[in-house]
């Protein structure tokens, strides 16, 4: 098993010598919100933080200080038996002593979630540690409630609590509870270093170019993208076939490209629903056809850049396809179609048909029909 510590995060420098810079000065703040996109490390960096927090034996000088790696707090964070170490997510609701919770889908991060798991033991004193830490994952999604009750516990934490809240959208939590927190922020990923990663995880560069292009920043989505790649079903292959054939086809075309893309989607949920066992079908379909619009939004966006800076696109690998689309889209016109898949993307949330939903885009960005000559 690989052991996490801050000195082999390698991509959120920033942020974490803010955090050093506290634990230096003794004025690490009881409640603090790592904010950032998904993907870029959050969660990896507060383990890293919390593993140093419970740590029994800190090594290194306080600027460069770390977690020892070898005591038994250690060693229990990473076996993932550190009974001071805990993780809130909004899938616990499935363990939950409440059965009427245990069958709800896990859409929010509810106040009887938070009551039961967090709430309730907070105030415990710690086993095996002189701390407890508690990492609040997609924060965005407490309850207006269950940040109240939240703001409960930050107003007098316990002495020995260390609270991190992982947040995408800090518009979603209430200011009292910004106020209360101390924020960290960590950016997007270098595109050289996600391309590092994923070549080392066995792609070829040109593959892992596109990745990084495409998840604007995200390591954690490049690898899971570069990832699916079996026998039966490859993200890269979708992507290269759906790009080939939205810069070819025309309108009669567009009903049957829609059934393949509702095809390749398929695919793609077979395999997360294989792997991600606790999540429902209908989530990890929405992800996927969010995958399949995003590459029509880029391939499109792709098409407006052309003209002005060719090697600055995200589909550099198929530049072909995208020179073909930009010869009969115009910069308005390819505008006014990344709109509509903006458009497109806000229907998955509202769980628009399919079929429908593809059709519709591939409607309005399809060539034209040559004229049969009378
Ligand atoms: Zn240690």
């Amino acid at each position: 098993m690989r052991s996490i510590s801050l000195k082999n995060i390698f991509s959120q420098e920033r942020a974490i010598s803010r955090l050093l810079q506290a634990y230096r000065a003794g004025r690490i703040h009881h409640a603090m919100i790592f904010a950032g996109p998904d993907g870029v490390g959050r969660f990896t960096t507060a383990k890293a933080w919390a593993k140093l927090l419970l740590c029994h034996n800190p090594a290194g000088t306080a600027g460069t200080a770390d977690s020892c790696g070898i005591c038994k707090s250690c060693l229990a964070v990473d076996g993932g038996s550190h009974p001071d170490f805990n993780h809130i997510y909004k899938e616990l609701n499935k363990i939950s002593r409440d059965p009427a919770l245990r069958g709800r889908s896990a859409v929010k991060l509810p106040i009887e979630v938070m009551r039961e798991f967090f709430i309730e033991k907070v105030a415990s004193k710690p086993l095996l540690s002189s701390r407890s830490v508690w990492i609040i994952s997609e924060s965005e999604k407490l309850s207006v409630e269950a940040q109240n009750a939240l703001l409960k516990v930050f107003e007098e934490p316990p002495g020995f609590c260390h609270i991190i809240l992982l947040c995408t959208r800090l518009d979603q939590l209430l200011p009292t509870t910004l106020s209360r927190c101390q924020i960290v922020r960590f950016g997007p990923v270098e595109r050289q270093k996600i391309i590092a990663a994923v070549v080392a995880a066995g792609r070829t560069e040109s593959e892992a170019a596109f990745w990084a292009g495409f998840t604007g920043g995200s390591l954690g989505a490049a690898l899971q993208c570069s990832d699916v790649s079996t026998e039966k079903v490859s993200a890269y292959h979708i992507k290269q076939e759906i790009i080939k054939q939205l810069s070819r086809y025309s309108l009669s075309e567009a009903i049957d490209f829609a059934a393949e893309l509702s095809e390749k989607c398929k695919s793609l949920t077979e395999y997360f629903a294989g792997l991600e066992r606790d999540t429902g079908k209908s989530d990890i379909n929405r992800r996927s056809q969010a995958f399949i619009i995003n590459l029509i939004c880029s391939a499109v966006s792709d098409a407006m850049k052309f003209a002005i800076a060719p090697d600055e696109i995200i589909h550099n690998d198929q530049k072909d396809c995208i020179e073909r689309l930009a010869g009969r889209l115009d910069a308005e016109t390819a505008a006014r179609l990344v709109e509509k898949c903006y458009e497109s993307a806000r229907w998955i949330e509202d769980s628009v048909n399919e079929k429908l939903l593809f059709e519709q885009l591939l409607i309005s960005i399809a060539k034209p029909d040559m004229m049969p000559v009378l």
